[in-house]
């Protein structure tokens, strides 16, 4: 490992501030401070005092300025790193070079909350990343923690310090160092905390989402732009036209010089107007084709962060990607401990019907009705998703046939008792179809799913605001003496 070089870390975040100067132009409130004490200047013991708190509030002033340089060392070694991940040329990429300007000046807490903003949407990139580079981090790092190896044991002597520099090598050191790196990275690589990664995502998607918003009103502004110069075109046109009759019907030879005086004051002007319409269109073009690239990038970032996300957007409940996985870890537990477990897919009935009739915001609000005022009937520990457009599924753990088709009856009462609001528009929950499927031991997630799912499109068959049981657990509750085969509202 390299010996701590202060300098480097100094070269490399810029020049140092104040250092050796008796006040700091930069550190305005040290100066006033001091100004307020000027007057103790004029006593001996006072000049004794002002001097004290001079070199004390110059100390604390270097020490913070250290403090400041290293950590914009640490930032940019650290987005270095990140970059070195990112293809160059990309938004991305061009976005950390930008951030990393950024990072010379002393920061306003503003600038630092902006910052803070970045860095979270970094780390949430870091930690989609299928895999860092160990190497490259390694070596972003070392220079830190060369820097800090003071600060590492601060109980240690001057003497220990220059034994322990001219032995770098040495077993203990290393190890020091290799432990902290070792957590720094362990801390940096992905891992599988969900809940971080949902609430990364929403900020991620929140922000490509004002991006895309930006990138569309832009293009707007743009094709205005075109438009208006395209009417300028068309405006010389019709002078053109108007030109060419007065030639037509012009008799006398002053008539025609005043016309070719006139015709070519214009062509000039059109030549000139010609010009700059091509320069604007090439500018448009170009600039068109930049934000073409940049809203693909942002439409495929937005496509793949919700892909990865866990939660619907427009109803906030999990999505099938969530369902899914919890669907997993449900059915192995209940295989595990012998305990009882219900698979419902609702699909709403006829919903086409709503979009048609009262728009699609509408249609929108009635899924997001249906989800906060009538599914939130099912108990909080069955996992209610939305599983497609208009369909929902729900787990119901710990849970036999008998709760499993009473739990749905709530829920269907609740339908019909249900009226969802959007502005002044009202509109009577859809009734649901539902198929319910018992885990049986030999199922696994797919089979489980496709008995719930033939059950429901049974249940469509059979008119629509049906509960069915699957087939096979219909057999099965036949053979124990249960009644239960279908069941309509
Ligand atoms: P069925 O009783 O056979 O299920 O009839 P349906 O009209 O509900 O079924 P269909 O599959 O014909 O149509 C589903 C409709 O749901 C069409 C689709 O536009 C609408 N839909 C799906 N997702 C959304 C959404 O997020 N918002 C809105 N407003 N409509 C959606
Ligand atoms: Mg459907
Ligand atoms: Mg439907």
């Amino acid at each position: 490992m390299s010996a701590p070089d202060n300098k480097a870390v100094s070269d490399t975040l810029g020049s140092t501030q104040g250092t050796g100067q008796k006040v700091p132009l930069s550190s305005n409130s040290i100066a006033r401070i001091l100004n307020l004490l000027d007057d103790l200047k004029s006593s001996a013991a006072g000049m004794v005092l002002y001097q004290y708190v001079e070199r004390m509030l110059l100390e604390m002033d270097q020490e913070h300025g250290e403090r400041d340089k290293v950590l914009r060392f640490w930032l940019r070694s650290l987005m270095d790193v990140y970059a070195k991940h990112l293809d160059p040329g990309s938004s991305m990429h061009v976005h950390v070079k930008l951030l990393q300007k950024q990072l010379q000046m002393p920061h306003t807490s503003h600038e630092l909350q902006e910052l803070q903003r970045h860095m979270d949407l970094y780390a949430m990139h870091i930690a989609r990343m299928e895999l860092i580079d160990e190497a490259v981090l390694r070596r972003a790092l070392e220079p830190i923690f060369s820097y800090y190896s003071d600060d590492i044991c601060p109980e240690t002597t001057e003497n220990e310090k220059s034994s322990q520099k001219e032995s770098e090598n040495s077993a203990s050191g290393d190890e020091t160092q290799r432990e902290l790196i070792q957590s720094l990275i362990e801390e940096l690589l992905p891992h599988n905390d969900q809940d971080t990664e949902q609430k990364l995502a929403s900020k991620y998607r929140q922000y490509l989402n004002s991006q895309h918003r930006e990138a569309e009103k832009v293009q707007a502004k743009l094709m205005q732009h075109i438009q208006d110069t395209i009417d300028e075109n068309k405006q010389f046109g019709d002078m053109l036209e108007n030109v060419k009759l007065g030639l037509v019907e012009a008799e006398e030879i002053d008539d025609i010089n005043l016309l070719r005086q006139s015709l070519m004051e214009d062509v000039e002007k059109l030549g000139g107007a010609y010009r700059g319409l091509l320069g604007k269109l090439d500018d448009a073009k170009s600039y068109l084709k930049m934000i073409e690239t940049d809203s693909q990038n942002l439409s495929e970032e937005l496509a793949r962060v919700r892909l990865l996300s866990m939660t619907d957007e427009l109803t906030d409940l999990p999505n099938r990607r969530a369902l899914m996985r919890r669907l997993e870890d449900e059915m192995s537990r209940s295989q595990r401990y012998g305990f009882q477990l219900g698979l419902a897919l609702l699909d709403l009935d006829s919903f086409k019907d709503i979009n048609d009739e009262h728009g699609h915001a509408v249609g929108d609000a009635v899924l997001t009705c249906y989800a906060e005022q009538i599914l939130s009937t099912f108990r909080h520990h069955d996992m209610v998703a939305r599983y497609g457009g208009e369909e929902f599924a729900v787990i119901l753990p710990n849970t036999d046939l008998k709760g499993a088709l009473s739990a749905l009856h709530k829920v269907q009462r609740e339908a019909k008792s249900t009226i969802c609001h959007y502005g002044e528009v009202e509109v009577p929950a859809p009734t649901f179809s539902a198929g319910v499927a018992m885990l049986h031991e030999s199922d696994d997630v797919e089979s489980l799913m496709k008995r719930a799912d033939d059950a429901m499109y049974e249940a469509k068959r059979l008119g629509r605001n049906q509960i069915v049981l699957d087939r096979q657990d219909q057999l099965r509750a036949h053979d124990a003496g249960s009644t239960s085969i279908s069941d309509t509202n």
